[in-house]
């Protein structure tokens, strides 16, 4: 990086989005006793069942979108867990192709991503509407 560029400010972030991925009945079991229990304790949009491939995602998913907020307590969560399921959490910038490809993090192993599908200027996506109604401490 050009040491006389300026870093790039934590502003860009609109919001994150968690993608939990699975493959087989035992994964997705887990992928499902996930989903409950993060809608116990956190407050965020937790997507549709993705059972076949869509996007830039090479396995079955599903996307959860939250608040910048939300990060601190909902991402170490996951960390412990996510029972080896494979986790992409990424930025929305306005630079999707970048969120997806460069600036991740990963819990579990990395999978691929077909990040050519994505463009690499739009809006940044606000969190959208949570759909969960926590009632316990994470
Ligand atoms: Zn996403």
């Amino acid at each position: 990086m050009n040491e006389k560029a300026s870093p790039r400010p934590i502003a860009e972030i609109a919001s994150y989005h968690a993608h939990i991925y699975y493959a087989g009945q035992t994964e997705r079991q887990h992928a499902e006793w996930l989903r409950l229990r993060i809608g116990e304790r956190f407050r965020v949009r937790l997507g549709n069942w993705r059972d076949e491939k869509v996007g830039p995602h090479e396995q079955a998913m599903y996307q959860v979108s939250f608040a910048n907020e939300i990060f601190g307590a909902l991402v170490p969560w996951l960390m412990l867990n996510h029972g080896g399921l494979s986790i992409l959490i990424h930025p929305n910038t306005q630079n999707p192709k970048r969120d997806h490809l460069v600036d991740p993090v990963w819990i579990g192993r990395p999978l691929g991503v077909h990040g050519e599908v994505l463009p690499d200027e739009h809006e940044a996506e606000e969190a959208l509407e949570p759909n969960t109604e926590p009632t316990l401490p994470a």
